[in-house]
């Protein structure tokens, strides 16, 4: 198996901002495993907040030598050898596991949910998120969003921007909302305030309130929320949601947090054993992560899979927006094609 990599900056199409920062690009890696004349794909998308760089992502591919395997279905032993080189590295061992994924389920002719034994019955609405913007522009945005049947909100700074967010998007339609406060808000009685307000607002879904180690405050917003709090940037793998049983209604699966599809599938099994909801996110990624993550989201609840939409240089076309819904083709793999 040969291990081929490159950094590809992202274009976004529109700034974007969440609570703590505004950007217009996205470092991403990506990567491709070939074997026998079949190539599997993958990549690294690299939000600033996680710490990881083109660099960081490249130093750690550079120490993966995957030439030592000449069967590429030994999934398990391949991905412990990798996940052993280090303890950290997420995004970049997400790009293996996705390249690996796509690249057994050519071999095999199975489409990558096959792999796990799911049947893709259900498919699930994405949202589709409107970034923090003058009122103008959010209001041009959500017009721009009517293909999608939920809108996602960043929200978490001050209640006055929140609530002007908030009026802009319903000053012209009546879709569900998600809302993301990216742990913006410090103090619990106000954020649970502010999460009836929007509950009456037609919000059905918040993320991550509060910061991640105000586990204790967070449980108090969950039993006195009319709505699921998700938890996004408290969780990882699947070894953190021990820690999170009774303090979230559910856990937002992304590839690049959990390593990739073999650790979010873990995620999906343990979650639901503690009665927790599944959401899967994503960064802003090519069609190559949004669709990996599109094979294991339709056994959850919620899909928060835009990432793809966000950008201008996608490389790959892959899972298709029919009515809002994400549709998988039955190709093998990942059933992506390069463009
Ligand atoms: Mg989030």
């Amino acid at each position: 198996m040969k291990l081929k990599y490159f950094p590809y900056e992202l274009q976004l199409r529109h700034v974007f901002t969440v609570a703590a920062m505004s950007r217009t690009t996205t470092p991403d890696v990506q990567v491709e495993i070939e074997h026998d004349g079949l190539v599997g794909y993958g990549e690294a998308s690299m939000p600033p907040y996680l710490g990881h760089t083109v660099e960081s992502v490249c130093a750690f591919l550079s120490k993966v030598d995957l030439s030592q395997f000449n069967d590429p279905t030994d999934i398990d032993t391949i991905l412990d050898y990798v996940d052993s080189l280090s303890d950290g590295d997420a995004p970049a061992k997400a790009a293996i596991d996705i390249a690996l994924y796509d690249l057994v389920g050519k071999i095999k002719q199975k489409p990558v949910y096959e792999l796990f034994g799911i049947k893709p019955t259900v498919k699930l609405s994405t949202s589709f998120t409107i970034g923090i913007d003058e009122e103008q522009v959010v209001i041009e945005k959500t017009k721009e969003a009517a293909p999608y049947n939920i809108l996602k909100v960043k929200v978490g700074r001050d209640p006055q921007e929140d609530h002007a967010m908030i009026n802009a998007i319903r000053s012209v339609t009546d879709k569900p909302l998600y809302v993301d406060a990216n742990q913006g808000w410090k103090d619990k009685k106000l954020a649970l305030d502010m999460i009836h307000w929007l509950h009456e607002q037609g919000v059905v879904l918040i993320e991550q309130p509060m910061p991640k180690e105000r586990i204790d405050d967070i449980a108090y917003l969950t039993e006195n929320s009319p709505m699921p709090v998700i938890a996004d940037e408290s969780v990882q793998r699947a070894s953190d949601i021990d820690g999170l049983k009774g303090a979230f209604s559910g856990i937002n699966i992304k590839l690049v947090k959990s390593g990739g599809l073999r650790e979010a599938y873990k995620m999906i099994q343990k979650a639901q054993s503690f009665g927790m909801k599944i959401m899967f996110g994503c960064m802003t990624e090519t069609s190559c992560n949004i669709t990996a993550a599109s094979h294991l989201a339709c056994v959850g609840d919620y899909a928060d899979l835009d990432g793809n939409l966000l950008i201008a240089n996608d490389r790959f076309s892959g899972v298709k927006i029919i009515d809002g819904k994400l549709n998988l083709n039955t190709m093998p793999g990942l059933g992506l094609t390069l463009l």
